[in-house]
């Protein structure tokens, strides 16, 4: 069973924001679009997994929870993938590469074949993932849950996989993982099926969701840099539409509108650190009534704080 499913990462939604604000001739700007497209390559690997994760079935009682973000002591630790068996926790870390891959044993040495046949070597999961055990094993003993932590490296794509020596962890594709833990028999049925849902529960209500934002600050980009406006949500290119006869209208498809404003806002709070007032906002939306910008305002899921001039509003989430 599934007791956490993965969400869109917040962090890409806020990339992705970025993009469409940033000017392409800002210095930043290929960062970003490198940044942006490591982020949807990791979730679109992610998402590859948790498919096959559906077909999942075992003759013991298991359970699955998709990106945990748990703390221990300060520190914020990420899992792409639990799953719990009577005996064993297994934690996955979910690689999205490509090619071909080669791995070696002592030192472990993971590496990837270029189109033009030169190998590059990659940092090895192993020892991220050891890291997260340990983490793990901490924030389970200080809830007096006691069981046997283990690693799980998945390759998100049916990769061509060379290993030459075996590493210390199993190392799978997507595609293998029903398979795997449909193999697995546990030995020491510690934790009976009631056991492995009160520890999923725990680990699910543990789960305190990342919070990227602002992404001008995250990324170090002023925020007069960002370029405002409300997007038309149905031309691919990025319009800007304008606001007449009580609509906001698209020139470029024609597209009449009543709440586009609504994800330009979300955008400010995505983007911003500064509070959104009256004023920012119709500059940022290029609205130029104030009456017409309280309006919106009073009907978008934000929050008001004070009255009048000097009222701010801030995001509901
Ligand atoms: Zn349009």
């Amino acid at each position: 069973m599934i007791y956490k499913h993965r969400t869109k990462p917040r962090l890409l939604s806020g990339l992705l924001a970025l993009e469409k604000r940033l000017s392409p001739t800002h210095e930043k700007y290929d960062y970003i679009k490198s940044e942006l497209y490591k982020i949807r390559a990791g979730y679109g690997g992610e998402q590859e997994y948790d498919r096959y994760m559906k077909e999942v079935r075992t003759d013991y009682p298991h359970a699955i929870l998709h990106d945990l973000s748990l703390q221990h002591e300060g520190v914020h630790f990420q899992i792409d993938s639990l799953f719990i068996t009577p005996d064993t926790i297994i934690i996955s870390e979910v690689k999205n590469i490509a090619d071909k891959i080669f791995i070696k044993a002592n030192p472990t040495q993971f590496m990837k074949q270029l189109p033009d046949g030169s190998r590059l070597l990659f940092r090895s999961p192993i020892a991220e993932v050891e890291r997260k055990i340990q983490f793990l094993e901490q924030w389970l003993a200080s809830r007096n849950i006691v069981v046997t932590v283990k690693g799980l490296i998945v390759f998100a794509y049916n990769n061509e996989m060379f290993i030459e020596e075996k590493p210390s962890m199993k190392v799978i594709t997507a595609y293998e993982a029903p398979t795997y833990f449909r193999s697995l028999t546990p030995q020491n049925e510690s934790l009976e099926s009631r056991d492995i849902a009160e520890i999923a529960k725990t680990l699910a209500r543990g789960h305190t969701e990342y919070n990227p934002f602002p992404i001008t600050a995250r990324y170090k980009i002023g925020e007069r840099d960002i370029r405002g406006g409300v997007f038309c949500s149905e031309c691919e290119i990025p319009t800007i539409m304008r606001w007449s006869e009580l609509r906001w209208y698209c020139s470029v498809c024609g597209v009449r509108e009543i709440g586009s404003h609504q994800s330009a806002v979300i955008d400010w709070f995505m983007l911003m650190s500064s509070p959104l007032t009256n004023r920012k906002f119709c500059e940022f939306t290029g609205i130029t009534s104030r009456h017409t910008a309280k309006r919106m305002l009073a009907r978008s899921d934000i929050q008001k704080q004070g009255k009048g001039r000097g009222s701010r509003y801030t995001s509901l989430t």
